[in-house]
């Protein structure tokens, strides 16, 4: 079956995302858009995964737990993962990495932690605009047994795997890449035919509600589960 999708949505907890980027906002709009599955991740960190997955799944949307991560290349990777328990896992070896700088909400933006009723848990405190200590071998690495990682934009000019290290690296787990919603596909691919073996993504990287996908790019999986999503993601199916 086709299943539509945008997985790669930032919440109000990416401090460059705007504050309306709610749980219950995001998922309304995913579910007005008729998108089947979505990815919300935030920069370094996963913090409004749960609750917008709680929310999704009420509502028939599927929510691939996720978090796009900043390397010590300064390379953007989007990590999706089999369950909340290992991107749990995950995020508490990856925040460790992290400098503990703090966040100038009135500079950076504001870091919103948010429930299901979209009331304020908490302000994260220190900046997530920033750069691990862990290389892409490391997150390679440390998402072998938890998920998916996806090279993200790797068209752009900056934050792009191409653009920082200026080819894919060949490891374990490279698999699939995001483009950015601002190529065509096709051109894209004739530009750079070398990569015409990966698995390609195409998401919105939304920073705020009207820039959530429309209906147009899909996976073709035998039934929504976050299992064939990561199958097919991997190359395995
Ligand atoms: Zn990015
Ligand atoms: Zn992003």
């Amino acid at each position: 079956m086709k299943l539509y999708y945008d997985l790669h949505i930032h919440s109000a907890l990416s401090p460059c995302a705007s504050d309306d980027m709610t749980p219950n906002n995001i998922v309304n709009m995913c579910v007005l858009k008729g998108l089947d599955i979505i990815a919300v991740t935030d920069h370094n960190s996963a913090r409004n995964v749960e609750a917008i997955a709680n929310l999704g799944e009420r509502k028939g949307l599927l929510v691939v737990p996720g978090m796009e991560v900043q390397t010590k290349e300064e390379v953007h990777v989007l990590c999706y993962f089999h369950t909340l328990d290992h991107c749990y896992d995950f995020q508490a070896k990856w925040e460790e990495s992290l400098p503990k700088v703090k966040n100038r909400p009135e500079y950076f933006g504001n870091q919103l932690v948010m429930d299901e009723d979209d009331e304020l848990v908490s302000e994260y405190p220190y900046l997530l605009l920033t750069s691990s200590s862990f290389g892409v071998e490391d997150l390679f690495r440390l998402m072998k047994h938890r998920g998916i990682a996806v090279f993200a934009h790797v068209d752009r000019s900056s934050f792009s795997v191409l653009s920082n290290l200026g080819f894919i690296p060949e490891m374990d787990g490279v698999n699939a890449l995001e483009i950015s919603n601002a190529v065509n596909p096709e051109q894209f691919l004739m530009k750079h035919p070398a990569l015409a073996s990966y698995c390609i993504l195409q998401s919105s990287d939304a920073h705020y509600l009207g820039d959530i996908m429309e209906r147009v790019n899909y996976v073709d999986l035998s039934s929504p589960s976050v299992e064939e999503l990561l199958n097919h993601l991997s190359g395995f199916a």
